[in-house]
């Protein structure tokens, strides 16, 4: 049987994910969380309670962290030791790809070296344009909440609908695409960790150029502390989320279904009679396994 690997990023979208798989009765070999060290303490909490339901349901949970010239390494400490902030404050994406991307392909060839492996990813059916990867001999790609036509709302209700505690949003907690708005609130429940990334912008201060002004790049957490202290304004209304490469659809509407919801960990449910996982485009060398596998062209 061709394994299958879940990233599960702590978010709405993959926690619905796999409470889907659960539901359906459809196989996950492992549910890979990708740790850069640097999450919110509100979703390690969280990732701990639903790591203990899904191993309930028999899905297994492995973290899994970059390594650094074989060492464990956050992004925070890979951050401080370049005195640089993480990629995505100058515009790039390399911290997803190497502290989350890497660590997890790593995990994955070490365990099934021959491939193929499914690979199933949380994009919901609100943002299909996200779905890009085409598969090839080692990997098969699924985006199973836009086949189910599932967006964030419907994502959040499947999760209350199990019985469970919704999730916040996943990002590490000085990820340069958070909003003014955000980092604020860290500052509030937080200090410590907000601490930590003023820390972090103040020494790369000399990476700083053109309209990068600090760790959220087109505006600085010191101007976010100035407004705090001096209890004005946030500084930048960014109105429009500018999402990170790690981004996991949060919920932003009122949800219609809250009937009988409570939120515990305690509450199972029943798994469903099984089937196949929707797979995406075409392999460009397709084996016969492949060729056999494959469902339909989006
Ligand atoms: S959440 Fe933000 S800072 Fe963390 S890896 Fe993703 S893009 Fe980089």
């Amino acid at each position: 049987m061709t394994p299958v690997a879940l990233n599960l990023g702590g978010g709405t979208n993959s926690v619905a994910l796999a409470v889907e798989a659960v539901r359906r009765g459809l196989r996950i070999d492992v549910a890979l969380f990708a740790d850069t060290g640097g999450e919110w303490p509100e979703t390690y909490g969280y990732l701990w309670g639903f790591a203990g339901w899904l191993e309930r349901h028999g899905i297994p949970v492995v973290a899994v962290r970059a390594t650094l010239h074989g060492v464990d390494t956050t992004l925070e400490e890979h951050s401080a030791r370049h005195d640089r902030m993480p990629s995505k404050a100058y515009g790039r994406k390399s911290c997803s790809l190497r502290f989350k991307r890497d660590p997890i392909e790593k995990w994955i060839r070490a365990r099934w070296p021959a491939g193929p492996v499914v690979r199933i990813l949380g994009y919901d059916a609100d943002e299909p344009q996200r779905a890009r990867l085409t598969p090839d001999e080692r990997w098969l790609w699924s985006y199973p909440l836009i086949d189910w036509r599932m967006g964030r709302e419907e994502c959040a209700e499947s999760i209350m609908r199990a019985g469970l505690p919704l999730p916040g949003k996943s990002a590490c907690f000085y990820c340069p695409s958070a909003r003014p708005l955000e980092v604020n609130e860290l500052a509030d429940k937080h200090p410590a960790l907000f601490a930590r990334g003023l820390a972090m912008e103040a020494a790369a201060r000399p990476t700083m150029r053109g309209r990068v002004k600090g760790l959220g790049s087109d505006f600085s957490w010191a101007s976010v502390e100035r407004s705090r202290r001096m209890q004005t304004a946030l500084p930048i209304a960014r109105e429009a989320a500018d999402p990170c490469g790690c981004y996991e659809g949060a919920r932003d509407a009122d949800l219609a279904f809250t009937a009988g919801y409570c939120g515990q960990w305690a509450h199972d449910i029943e798994p469903g009679s099984g089937g196949e996982w929707p797979l995406w485009g075409a392999p460009s060398k397709p084996s016969a396994h492949q060729t056999s596998m494959f469902g339909r062209t989006p």
